[in-house]
């Protein structure tokens, strides 16, 4: 049977689960805690080992395989990708929602991967982890689809910096499966063998438990609360009984890298690990899995878009044609470079794009790049822009055009490919770049402030459009320091305005959780407001029944013009 492509977008859940301390002390032993860890399995005191959340809320991961329609036969766990915003209670009852987010073909030989992304809430009112969950569909490869983005293994070419050794039990998926996972692969030796395995298989996820509670003991002893990331990739299947080896690195405060390999065979069994602990960040808002494209973000206020974003966890296309501030001349691939350069250095993904927004083959180049990176688009801020100012009766048509061409038809380029992406996966996040000069005039901006303006009406439009497919499109409006506007502003002022205190309503408006869209904010020097077109009271100039004569409506115009209901 073929994959339900049409899956992706589509709501799943609230799943609930309840469960006590039993559970969660079951699930310690599971993951092969005892006496020499009691405060995970001793109702005194009782912690919780963070990888416990999603095992959990396997009838989750379950949903995310039922939609998808994969053939049971070939599915394995691919990738775990856990964010904790709390710690987990020791019991009470866990909601999870969430949807799948992308269906990968790998070839036909090879299999497909279905991604799900959820969010789990506790009945404490806490949001506790978001999670991302890649199920490798071995036999449902080859129909078409697009190929999986790279990942990047993070493991260094040193010796680890810890190493903790473990062995779970011949009988271990027996007891690690009462936690919720009960599928046949992990305890049914007929179909172990229907599936290509010799006997039952360790639960991925098990295994994942051993290498969590390895990690808090060698890195936070005692401290499971302090974990806020944990991600991995399965890479082979581990048989009951073989004895396993946690390697850890640590890449610096707060971070470190891992792996588990099989201690008999020598083979990596998890890789990809990264684990980050310290003080939880209460309600951050992430990026984590997230794709976004920021136009013109080779400086000013789109670099500091694409290093938030990044620094957050989005993996950033950072586009930048690179030319100069009244778009002429030949462009530069530096400022794209440069940028992506101190995203990777403070440990971000990004990837530099040089095409020209102002064309059609630009725009769709960009979405391109982003999708051959990273596998999709999430996120778009159409940020480039250029000026070139006159007043308007000396404003020839290259000077008018060539504005409307990088503002305007630039976020046409590129947000119409992004916006087909974003429809067919059921989730977008779109930014518009207007400014004052569009929103209210400015002397000498004519073709600037048409543009501006032009973007507004784009988004409320495409606002409506989006809405059935989860896409938020809202304008930001910013006043910043850049090259754009260091002649425009006062020069004391420029050093206090940085484009950095715009970039958190972008942020914030690039989320999961924007509640809105259609929507513009003015924003600069850490203040926001928000601004609207707005309509007055409806006022009848003389006889309803018939029409108005010019000067009826000149009668009345002190009440026509005014916003405000009397
Ligand atoms: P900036 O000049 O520093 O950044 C604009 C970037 O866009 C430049 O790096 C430039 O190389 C790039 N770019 C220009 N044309 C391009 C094209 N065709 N393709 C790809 N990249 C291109 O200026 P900024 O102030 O950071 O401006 C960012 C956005 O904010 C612009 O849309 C601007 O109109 C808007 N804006 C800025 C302010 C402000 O106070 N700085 C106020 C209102 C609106």
């Amino acid at each position: 049977m073929a994959l339900n492509l049409d899956a992706v977008g589509e709501k799943i859940g609230p799943v609930t689960r309840q469960y006590s301390w039993k559970d969660t002390a079951l699930y310690a032993l599971g993951v092969g805690a005892g006496f020499n860890e009691l405060e995970f399995v001793y109702e005194k005191n009782l912690k919780v080992i963070p990888s416990f959340g999603i095992a959990a809320v396997f009838d989750f991961l379950t949903e995310i395989g039922l939609k998808a329609e994969v053939n049971v036969a070939g599915i394995l766990h691919g990738e775990q990708q856990m964010r904790f915003h709390n710690p987990i209670p020791p019991e009470g009852t866990l909601s999870t929602e969430g949807r799948i987010t992308d269906i990968y073909d790998l070839g036909k030989d090879k299999g497909a991967v279905v991604v799900g992304e959820a969010e789990t809430c506790h009945s404490n009112g806490k949001r506790l982890f978001t999670s991302v969950i890649k199920i490798f569909a071995r036999f449902d490869g080859g129909f078409g689809g697009k190929p999986a983005p790279k990942t990047i293994n993070p493991i260094p070419d040193r010796e680890p910096d810890y190493e903790a050794e473990d062995c779970p039990l011949e009988n271990q998926p027996l007891l690690y499966r009462l936690s919720g996972d009960l599928f046949q692969l992990h305890v049914d030796p007929e179909f172990a063998k229907m599936a290509g395995f010799k006997k039952p298989i360790m639960h991925g996820l098990c295994t994942q438990g051993f290498a969590c509670r390895a990690l808090v003991g060698k890195l936070i002893p005692g401290e499971p609360e302090r974990v806020h990331r944990l991600d991995c990739r399965f890479s082979k299947a581990l048989y009951p009984g073989d004895p396993i080896k946690t390697q850890i690195w640590k890449t610096g405060e707060g971070k470190a890298v891992w792996r588990v390999i099989n201690s008999k065979t020598g083979d990596t069994v998890i890789t990809n690990g990264i684990f980050e602990y310290g003080e939880v960040p209460k309600d951050e808002i992430r990026f984590d899995g997230q794709v976004a494209i920021v136009t013109g973000a080779g400086g000013g206020l789109g670099r500091a878009y694409a290093l938030d974003l990044a620094a957050r966890g989005a993996c950033v296309v950072v586009n930048d044609l690179g030319g100069s501030r009244d778009g002429s001349g030949e462009g530069s691939s530096f400022p794209a470079r440069k940028v992506v350069d101190e995203i990777e250095a403070a440990g971000g993904q990004a990837v530099a794009n040089y095409d020209n927004v102002a064309t059609r083959k630009g725009g769709e180049n960009i979405v391109k790049c982003a999708l051959d990176n990273y596998g999709t688009v999430d996120i778009l801020i159409n940020n480039a822009g250029i000026l070139r100012d006159k007043s308007f009766a000396k404003m020839e048509p290259d000077t008018w055009q060539a504005v409307i061409d990088v503002h305007l038809n630039g976020a046409y380029n590129v947000t119409r490919p992004a916006f087909i992406v974003m429809r067919e996966k059921g989730y977008g996040r779109i930014i518009m770049t207007t400014s004052a000069a569009g929103l209210y005039g400015n002397f000498g901006q004519a073709n600037y402030s048409a543009a501006k303006m032009g973007l507004v009406g784009f988004m409320n439009t495409l606002k409506l459009e989006g809405q059935k497919y989860n896409i938020k499109v809202n304008t930001v409006a910013p006043l910043a320091a850049s090259r754009l506007t260091e002649d425009v502003l006062p020069a004391d002022l420029l050093d206090n305005i940085t484009p950095e205190f715009v970039s958190p309503l972008v942020l914030f408006l690039c989320s999961q959780r924007c509640p809105v869209s259609g929507y513009i904010y003015n924003a600069g020097m850490g203040c926001f407001n928000r601004a609207a077109v707005i309509t007055g009271p409806g006022v009848i100039a003389g006889d309803p029944e018939s029409i108005p004569a010019a000067e009826q409506v000149t009668a009345n115009l002190d009440k026509i013009r005014t916003l405000m209901d009397s």
